[in-house]
């Protein structure tokens, strides 16, 4: 299965990435992961990143699509993967098919999570990530069982640069205008799925299921 997840900062695709992967045991690909990776190790791929990061803007397309090429020929990949946060712009998606087709190989399914405004700010301000294996939390909606701890390895969990509301608020803006039309791009190749992401965790992975006919 070769998927995309699409959504707003905050929608809850990394979160349905955590359920969708397992169950279909596919790598996990996300391009803010994987630079968040290089921020943290100080590599000249993070050092490139980091301003865009912080400021809430988009990493150049070239910088993204080359990081992705290289993950996609890895030989995990061969059976299927799920790409998430990644592509955000029409210049992204349509390199994205041109690697796929050289590739021999075509997406399946875009998974579009449709969520408010005011929802992605709250969604984003609350949330904590593990700096050790990189789970998602939320300080109300998905708390962690000890404060600051996370539950699955026990590494601290903490509050991402980009995640102040001033951040967001521009991610969201940049969300609009760069990655919104991917929306229109992906239903003219009718490979789209709309789920109804102001549903709780578990139901909008249960949507997400029955659309992918599981
Ligand atoms: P994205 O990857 O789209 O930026 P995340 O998966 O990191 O979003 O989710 C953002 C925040 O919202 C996290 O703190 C997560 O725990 C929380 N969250 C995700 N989905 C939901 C949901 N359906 N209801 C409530 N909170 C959610
Ligand atoms: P995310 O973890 O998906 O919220 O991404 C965090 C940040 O990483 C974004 O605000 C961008 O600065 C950068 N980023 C992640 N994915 C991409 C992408 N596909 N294109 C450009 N920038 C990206």
């Amino acid at each position: 299965m070769r998927l995309v997840l699409l959504g707003p900062p905050g929608a809850g695709k990394g979160t349905q990435a955590a359920y969708i992967v397992e169950r279909f045991a596919i790598p996990h690909i996300s391009t803010g992961d994987i630079f968040r990776k290089n921020v943290k190790e100080g590599t000249e791929l993070g050092q490139k990143a980091k301003d865009y990061m912080d400021k809430g803007q988009l990493v150049p397309d070239e910088v993204v699509v080359a990081i992705v090429e290289d993950r996609l020929k890895e030989k995990d990949c061969s059976d299927g993967f799920l790409l998430d946060g990644f592509p955000r712009t029409v210049n992204q998606a349509e390199q994205l098919d041109s690697v796929l087709t050289k590739m021999g190989v075509e997406i399946d399914w875009v998974i579009n999570i449709n969520v408010k405004k005011e929802t992605l700010i709250q969604r984003a301000v609350g949330r904590r990530i593990c700096r050790n294996c990189g789970a998602t939390y939320h300080i109300t909606f998905k708390a962690t069982k000890k404060e600051d701890i996370c539950d699955v390895c026990g590494g601290e969990v903490y509050q991402r640069n980009d995640d102040t509301e001033e951040t967001v608020t521009k991610r969201i803006e940049v969300y609009i205008k760069e990655t919104q039309p991917l929306i229109e791009y992906y239903s003219k190749k009718q490979s789209l799925i709309t789920t109804d992401g102001e549903q709780d965790i578990h139901k909008v992975y249960k949507d997400i299921l029955a659309a992918l006919g599981e």
